[in-house]
């Protein structure tokens, strides 16, 4: 679109940079989104709420954090609207920092700031992330005292609250008989994340009965399977999926550098400078290995592959893992990397991405399918809590 401004007579104005804005956030595309905020400073557009929300959101989506604080302590010294409010309690949900979200919609409430459906939305699943339970129940109780028509979108993330949390009777009996397939999703999910087979199951037959085209249930059954080691059930699964004529979303993940947007799909090697990457991949491996990674089998998903080795060079193959080896033969002395990912990152890779971290001297962002997890020194901002 900004292209198509620059040979067109139009005059881009605040809505217009607002939507290149959030596009470049929504794409964590970095170097696109600084050269738009320079022409809105150069114009003195950046005055605007609404601009400076947006701001705000590229800022925290594409992970600068010294930036996203500036532009949340301006919006909160200028008396903001609920607007603004979300967009920083957003920001707060997005990388998990749920103390900091209850604190400041505490404080919302107080000075009688009247929160909205989509703040509430936004509070339940930031506690979500951190996992805390308490404070969310707490407010998913008194969502009427506050004025707020309970919605859908609430009812869900309450769900998410106790499927993370390992809950599965207090998210059962909230879903009660609701046909909405996302409840049911949403705790499928769960499942996945604390491997339970026997709440998963039963979800298998509500989701395949209500959803019947949905890939989710049989890909989570069937990786809920392989973790527990029956091979035979996990290709079952996955051989009614395909009789079902039900296709596979492959794992994609994206990363940008110098305002060039890569692509890797797991499992495959189209891609660019493949021997180069593949050399790096072994090397970065082989540091890893030396500080104590191992690689943890438990997670692949194919239930074709028997040994070991072939286990483990799947989950070479896993495209986070690609792309970051990629980033390296692009830029070797590179301190940040940036990844976006169409699904949950698996615990292989989090662990692996943990160390690289700390061994390649690297600060690693992944904006998987849940959240951000900002990997430096070892360590995910996440706590392993995802
Ligand atoms: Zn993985
Ligand atoms: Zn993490």
């Amino acid at each position: 679109m900004k292209e198509y401004c620059s040979i067109q007579p139009i005059i881009p104005d605040t809505t217009t940079y607002l939507v290149l804005l959030i596009g470049c956030a929504d794409l964590v595309s970095p170097t696109k989104g600084k050269t738009l905020i320079k022409e809105i400073q150069e114009k003195q557009l950046d005055s605007s709420e609404m601009i400076k929300s947006a701001m705000l959101t590229f800022y925290s989506k594409t992970c600068n954090q010294k930036k996203t604080t500036e532009i949340l302590t301006d919006i909160l010294s200028s008396n903001p609207s609920i607007m603004s409010y979300n967009c920083i309690l957003a920001s707060y949900a997005r990388h998990g920092q749920g103390k900091k979200a209850l604190n400041l919609f505490k404080s919302m409430v107080k000075n009688s700031v009247q929160p909205n459906g989509d703040t509430i939305t936004i509070i339940l699943n930031a506690l979500s992330h951190s996992g805390m339970v308490e404070e969310a129940i707490k407010i998913y109780s008194t969502i009427e005292t506050l004025k707020i028509i309970p919605s859908p979108s609430h009812k869900t993330v309450m769900v998410d609250v106790f499927a993370r949390a390992g809950l599965f009777n207090e998210a059962e009996q909230l879903i009660g008989d609701s046909t909405e397939a996302i409840l049911w999703r949403t705790l499928m999910a769960g499942c996945r994340k604390h491997n339970n087979i026997e709440i998963a199951e039963k979800i298998f037959e509500i989701l395949t009965k209500i959803e019947p085209t949905d890939p989710s249930p049989y890909i989570l059954l069937s990786n809920i399977y392989m973790f527990k080691g029956n091979n035979t059930k996990a290709s079952e699964i996955r051989g009614l999926m395909v009789q079902q004529g039900i296709k596979k979303i492959p794992g994609i993940v994206y990363s940008e550098d110098k305002g060039t947007t890569y692509q890797f799909i797991s499992g495959s090697s189209n891609y660019p400078l493949f021997t180069e990457v593949e050399n790096k991949r072994k090397e970065i491996y082989q540091k890893i290995i030396g500080a104590g990674y191992v690689s943890d089998t438990r997670w692949v998903t194919n239930a074709q592959l028997i040994s070991e080795e072939e286990k483990i060079d799947s989950l070479c193959r896993h495209a986070e893992k690609i792309a970051i080896s990629h980033a390296f033969v692009l830029q070797p002395n590179r301190k940040k990397i940036l990844l976006t990912s169409n699904l949950r990152v698996c615990n292989d890779c989090h662990n692996a991405i943990a160390y690289i971290s700390k061994e390649m001297n690297v600060e690693i962002v992944v904006r998987d399918a849940n959240r951000y997890h900002h990997f430096k020194n070892g360590k995910c901002s996440c706590n392993d809590y995802w």
